[in-house]
């Protein structure tokens, strides 16, 4: 079986756009950049201001909280919170005020999502071997007997004490990013910065607009392709996308099977949809409904969207496997879809009167 990592190439093309996207200064702004691996991606943080000194203290404050971060969150460092939890022999765990707060609201948006997100899956991701990239297909049976360990519900969270049950285990794959991201745009904003854009893996969150004032323009990746199939303009906002267009295997079957799993089958999502984007304030609510809405599939996240989008305010962009575009109404005068990929056809989402 084939393991595919195009990460490396997400990364230098998500750069380059990022690059691209800043031209047009008017202010005496330089920009200042940072590039390290973190959480199993790699993450580029760019600022822009005239103070070198604050400027470079800001990157390097942004980069130690990610660190920080990923020490608690890692669930395979033995010395994180995440893997005290899951080898608390069904006893309660203390953990730092961040991670029960992250915890806290992985399980409030699993129960919003109807289970979609579901953060106790882990058994099951190593099943497939999604946690070691050492692929396999596992049987129906084994699938079954695993999901007998799944199910948010049952965590229990008083304050900052986690219970788990034996053999259940807690993943943040699907929104720890999305989350270290806000606590770097904090830190960010806090050193007095302004204008930045911070890359996470081809996640983007944006500190303000670009340093003369506007949006930044940034290139969305085609899931058919190394290219971009459009464009959206953004300030101060965080852009996330989940697909499986990125992690998957191509098993003995000759099937390719993805790392995003629905929880109700145990299996890697196949519903048509190539990737969804979300596009809120938060990164942490992007990064779990863009998980979320890809499992629901384009009908039922879509109906998600019509029921909260007033109450959690987001956007979001679908493109199915049939290479059409579904954006919600609140954005589409921000999108762009590139000349190359002028077949694809866009339909507008609008919410309910
Ligand atoms: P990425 O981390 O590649 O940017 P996502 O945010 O969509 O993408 O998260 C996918 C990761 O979340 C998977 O690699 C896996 O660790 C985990 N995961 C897969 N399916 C689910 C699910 N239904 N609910 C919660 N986590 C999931
Ligand atoms: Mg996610």
């Amino acid at each position: 079986m084939i393991a595919i990592n195009r990460r490396l190439c997400v990364w230098i093309l998500s750069l380059s756009l990022i690059l691209t996207s800043c031209a047009g200064r008017k202010g005496r702004e330089e920009a200042y950049s940072s590039s390290f691996f973190a959480m199993d991606t790699y993450m580029t943080f760019t600022v822009y201001d005239e103070d070198a000194k604050k400027a470079q203290s800001a990157l390097r404050q942004a980069k130690e909280e990610i660190g920080r971060l990923e020490a608690l969150w890692s669930v395979t460092d033995e010395d994180s919170d995440i893997y005290a939890v899951n080898h608390g022999g069904g006893r309660p765990v203390t953990v730092q005020e961040e991670t029960a707060q992250i915890i806290q609201f992985a399980l409030e948006m699993a129960e919003k999502t109807d289970g979609a997100l579901e953060p106790t899956l882990y058994p099951v991701l190593t099943a497939w071997g999604f946690t070691k990239e050492e692929n396999q297909i596992p049987s129906l049976e084994q699938i079954d007997r695993l999901l007998e360990r799944v199910g948010y519900e049952r965590v229990l969270v008083a304050g900052d004490q986690i219970t788990l049950e034996e053999g259940m285990m807690l993943d943040l794959g699907a929104v720890g990013k999305g989350s270290a991201g806000d606590r770097a745009v904090q830190v960010i904003e806090k050193a007095g910065i302004t204008s930045a854009l911070l890359d996470i893996g081809g996640n983007i969150q944006a500190v303000g607009g670009k340093p003369d004032g506007s949006d930044w323009r940034l290139g969305l990746r085609s899931p058919f392709g190394e290219g971009i199939f459009g464009t959206l303009q953004i300030s101060d906002r965080s852009v996330v996308t989940s697909g499986n267009y990125e992690r998957y295997f191509i098993g003995e079957d000759g099937v390719r099977y993805g790392h995003i799993i629905d929880p109700a089958t145990g299996c890697p999502v196949n519903n048509g949809l190539a990737s969804v984007t979300v596009i809120a304030k938060e990164g942490r609510l992007c990064d779990a409904l863009s998980t979320s809405l890809f499992v629901m599939g384009l009908e039922d996240a879509v109906s998600y969207w019509k029921e909260h989008q007033e109450e959690q305010i987001f956007d979001v962009i679908f493109v199915t496997e049939d290479q059409k575009v579904y954006l919600t109404e609140r954005i589409k005068d921000r999108f762009n879809l590139q000349k190359d990929c002028r077949e694809m056809k866009i339909h507008v989402i609008e919410a309910e009167k």
